[in-house]
């Protein structure tokens, strides 16, 4: 039994999910009742749980008021799921959960002053943080306006997507000097001050449309030799293993695949020197679009947006099982890289019949797919 099927035997029932049988208030109170629980557990030990990065810039009295909210708000779903559903393990435990993050303390737990700086952190503070950030934002769109509908939050592969988003963001730390350390070890040669001095004088906008430009040029290449060599595509054939497309699904990301294309997508932006500012606001941007390129999301944009910048249509083709379309829309800001390059493809008004490898032998499971590039056959990418 594979840990989706694990967690729908254990949660899962035969009564009906529709709105008034107490499923989603059941699982909107186990979900918030997790946030608390992760919430206070970083209260309690910051110097291991949190990034001092994310600490910085986190405004504490509405970090403690919005764990108020998220107990009260769990505590009160919970209860409505008891009342509205036969079967109480929703209900159960999402008021349980939230009962312990209150009994622990809450938004209250004292931590104010000095945390001591440990070596070595995790970003529990940071998975929180986001998880509760997208799903508030990507889970009604893709109820309001889904490209696939019918399709579950908890579609097939969810659990694993999920412990790939979950382990992405605690180790922030591996990963932030990891992006890094290629373009500080590697590249300091290159750097120019004159060269930076003149990136640096240009508008913040321009900057940050420059980062773009360049860092998805990198990022095309990169992608295009994931596809093309033999020896790392088993490694992003994982991305590529997902048969839903959904917010979650574009987490799904081998740590040599984001090593690699984070650490050589990193140079330009480093080489060139752009100003924090237009570059933070860059790496905002560049985390929240790829969710959106990979959500369950049917917007139809106009033919000039589509030609400006990726949208899920695009990047969905990138996904699709049809045979016309592998090895296509490798860009993930600017479509005119696949257009100049030969490699576009999109069908005007038309999305893919499904998604994912045909014939694919990787196996479902965070831990099977980590070590399934050490264990494939070396073979021919001719279906990649
Ligand atoms: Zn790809
Ligand atoms: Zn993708």
């Amino acid at each position: 039994m594979n840990l989706d099927d694990r967690v729908a035997w254990a949660f899962g029932d035969d009564e009906p999910t529709q709105v008034g049988s107490g499923w989603m208030s059941g699982t909107i109170s186990v979900f918030l009742g997790v946030l608390a629980v992760g919430a206070v557990a970083c209260f309690y030990v910051p110097e291991l749980l949190t990034s001092p990065d994310v600490r910085a810039v986190l405004p504490m009295p509405i970090v403690r008021t919005t764990i108020q909210l998220v107990i009260g708000a769990g505590f009160l779903l919970g209860f409505v799921s008891l009342l509205l559903r036969r079967r109480k393990t929703l209900g159960v435990t999402g008021v349980a959960l939230a009962m312990s993050a209150a009994l622990a303390g809450g938004g209250n737990v004292p931590y104010e002053g000095a945390v001591p700086t440990t070596p070595v952190y995790l970003g529990l503070d940071w998975f929180l943080l986001n998880l509760l950030l997208l799903a508030v934002v990507f889970v009604p769109l893709e109820k309001v306006w889904p490209r696939r509908r019918g399709q579950s939050v908890f579609r097939r592969g969810w659990t694993t997507d999920t412990i790939y988003f979950f382990v992405s963001h605690l180790l922030v730390q591996v990963s932030t000097l990891l992006t890094l350390m290629p373009a500080q070890v590697f590249f300091d040669w290159a750097i120019h001050p004159a060269v930076q001095s003149v990136v640096r004088a240009q508008p913040a906008v321009l900057q940050f449309l420059e980062c773009m430009l360049v860092a998805d040029l990198f990022e095309y290449t990169i992608h295009r030799f994931f596809h093309k060599s033999r020896w790392l595509w088993p490694f992003h054939a994982v991305h590529h293993s997902s048969t839903e497309m959904d917010w979650l699904a574009g987490s799904r990301l081998h740590a040599v695949d984001i090593v690699l294309t984070r650490g050589l997508t990193f140079v330009p932006l480093f080489v060139l020197g752009f100003d924090t500012g237009p570059l933070y606001a860059y790496l905002v941007f560049v985390s929240v679009h790829a969710v959106f390129i990979h959500s369950n999301v049917s917007w139809r944009f106009p033919r000039w947006v589509e030609a400006i910048i990726v949208t899920p249509r695009f990047h969905h083709w990138h996904h699709a099982i049809e045979h016309e379309a592998i090895d296509r829309n490798f860009a993930v800001h600017f479509p005119f890289i696949d257009k100049l390059l030969g490699t576009y493809y999109g069908p005007e008004g038309q999305w893919p019949a499904g998604y994912g490898i045909q014939d694919s032998d990787v196996p479902d499971g965070f831990g099977a797919q980590f070590v399934y590039p050490a264990r494939v056959p070396r073979r021919s990418t001719d279906i990649a």
